[in-house]
């Protein structure tokens, strides 16, 4: 079982090669080819289980390098994540050339605005910092087929479920939306249930 299986492109199965990632993780066995066929997916997994790449791997996939609006949003509970995974997304996309930047707090808002005026294929950011572009227009939605919510739960735990709910109201009607979370408590649940649709559930 290794990645072939899943007619990747060229450009994704080099830059996987590159990563040393040989076989899919268990949760990217689950999540990859339902995310390929366009599915929605409400996935509970821990952090270290490969959570990152299996969104990752498809959302790279589908981007279009021609388009400049962004294609993908990837909302993260902390500055340290957005960091973290948006430099997981650019080593995944590398041989495609995505740019994807990364927009969190207490960071200058002109820098992010000058990033955003160029291509931007998969941002990852905060919640709060991407409502912040969004009022300022410095980000649009209007060519976003895939929102992840990674880290639901301590997206909770922060106070940030108003501000995901919002940008959750923001995104095109044909936007695909993927959640992933350590645990499905109630409030997550809800969540899921009010917001994606037709979901895919995976639990490991
Ligand atoms: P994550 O759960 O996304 O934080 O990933 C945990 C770690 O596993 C990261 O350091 C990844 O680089 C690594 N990783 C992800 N997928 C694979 C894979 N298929 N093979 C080997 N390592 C992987």
């Amino acid at each position: 079982n290794d990645f072939n299986n899943y007619s990747l492109s060229e450009e994704i199965l080099e830059a996987l090669n590159g990563l040393g990632y040989r076989e899919p993780t268990s949760i990217q066995r689950e999540v990859i080819r339902p995310m390929l066929e366009g599915k929605n997916v409400v996935v509970k997994a821990p952090t270290g289980s490969g959570k990152t790449a299996a969104f990752a791997i498809p959302v790279c996939e589908s981007i279009e390098w021609e388009e400049n609006a962004p294609q993908a949003l990837i909302l993260e509970p902390t500055r340290e994540l957005a960091v973290q995974v948006s430099e997981e997304i650019f080593h995944i996309g590398r041989k495609k050339r995505l740019k994807v930047p990364a927009l969190f707090g207490g960071f200058p808002i002109d820098k992010q605005i000058q990033t955003l005026r160029q291509k931007s294929h998969i941002v990852t950011g905060t919640p709060g910092r991407i409502m912040d572009h969004l009022r300022r227009e410095s980000l649009r939605l209007d060519k976003i087929k895939w929102l992840v919510i990674d880290e639901a739960d301590l997206m909770l735990d922060m106070g940030f479920i108003d501000e995901v709910k919002r940008i959750l109201g923001l995104v095109p009607a044909d936007c695909r939306i993927s959640l992933f979370s350590a645990t499905l408590k109630p409030e997550i649940q809800e969540l899921a249930d009010v917001f994606i649709k037709d979901t895919t559930v995976v639990l490991q």
